[in-house]
């Protein structure tokens, strides 16, 4: 991942391609034996892959697939999805609410913990699961489902003007059709004191279609100023389809950013977030946030020391350009924002 380059844009995708990403996440790959021999990878992976696939399912498109090495272990990407053994151990401080999000409850699929944003539970679904996911233990099936269900949530926010931004995350707030996100967003608008609308989003980095022409044209003919914050982790990750996908949201005039996780044996160098930074930037995308892992069960094997990664963000900021690098954060429960480390 050295070239910097960056494609012309790429010829847009044609009306009525929007659907194409319902086709994308119906063939994604769901069963370890399949991600293992398509990658071809070694059969001792199988058992436990089984094993931890069963407490939380492994989920992977075949676009991420095609970013990922063929008989590397250790492939960046592949760490991110494949399901390990070490899932399965138990570590104390290690919890299934890592960041105290039942207590910062509002109203159904309603979250506040910081003033003058809230962020809406829009969906449990994601079109990747990742192993080291903060709510892969988050009680999903209580937040609405059907639209009407919202009418707690958007009574709350309506009632609250000092409520500003309105954040949109899940799960995978994207994995909604366009009718349901329309439907969401025009009731989301007419609550005239919200003026930004916030999309935290996985899916143009593992399921680039995804991001099609309806969907940039919907947001960016808001009454709200739109921002969308990625979420990367590898340079590897922003390539192909991918990377023309992030041109296309940056190009739209989405103001656009990423969040990052640190994770070991994934970017747990600086070389490796020299390289993230530098691409995301290249792509026209500043780097916002590298977050502390959160202390959920069955990610304990992805914690790197806070000392070391200080000193790699020092590292980083005598090698970068100031908004090229990211605020190293963790959250703590019950803090008042995002705590800097
Ligand atoms: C992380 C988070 C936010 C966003 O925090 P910013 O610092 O504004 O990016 C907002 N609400 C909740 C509940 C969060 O967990
Ligand atoms: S996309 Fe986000 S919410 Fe979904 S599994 Fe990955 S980290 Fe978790």
């Amino acid at each position: 991942m050295n070239s910097p380059h960056i494609s012309a844009p790429q010829p847009t995708l044609e009306r009525g391609d929007s659907e194409n990403w319902h086709r994308g996440l119906a063939e994604a790959v769901r069963d370890p034996d399949h991600l293992l021999d398509l990658l071809e990878l070694d059969d001792r992976l199988r058992e436990p892959a089984h094993r931890a696939a069963s407490q939380f399912p492994l989920l992977v498109p075949h676009s991420y697939l095609a970013r990922i090495e063929r008989g590397n272990p250790h492939d960046p990407l592949l760490r991110q999805v494949l399901p390990l053994g070490a899932e399965l151990q138990v570590h104390p401080g290690f919890s299934s609410d890592a960041v105290a999000d039942a207590a910062a409850h509002r109203a159904p699929g309603l979250l506040q913990k910081y003033t003058g944003r809230a962020l809406l539970i829009t969906t449990g679904a994601c079109a990747v699961h990742c192993r080291y996911c903060f709510r892969r233990d988050y009680p999903y099936g209580d937040e609405p489902r059907r639209i009407e269900e919202w009418q707690p949530a958007l009574d709350t926010l309506e009632a609250d003007s000092s409520i500003h931004e309105i954040i949109l995350s899940g799960g995978d707030p994207l994995m909604l059709t366009d009718a349901r996100l329309a439907d969401l967003l025009n009731r989301l608008e007419s609550i005239g004191h919200l003026r930004r609308l916030r999309i935290h989003t996985r899916l143009p980095i593992v399921l680039p279609q995804r991001v099609s022409v309806e969907l940039l044209q919907m947001l960016t003919t808001l009454r709200l100023t739109p921002i969308m914050v990625l979420h990367a982790n590898h340079a590897q990750e922003l390539q192909h389809d991918c990377a023309q996908a992030v041109n296309r949201i940056v190009r739209s005039g989405i103001t656009t950013l990423n969040q990052a996780v640190l994770l070991k044996g994934i970017n747990d160098n600086v070389s490796a977030q020299l390289d993230l930074c530098e691409r995301l930037v290249d792509l026209g995308v500043i780097p916002y946030y590298l977050h502390q892992l959160d202390r959920v069960s069955g990610a304990a094997h992805f914690e790197v020391d806070e000392e070391l990664g200080r000193r790699m963000i020092d590292e980083l900021r005598a090698r970068l350009p100031g908004y090229a690098v990211p605020q190293y954060v963790r959250e703590v429960p019950g803090a008042e924002c995002k705590i800097p480390l």
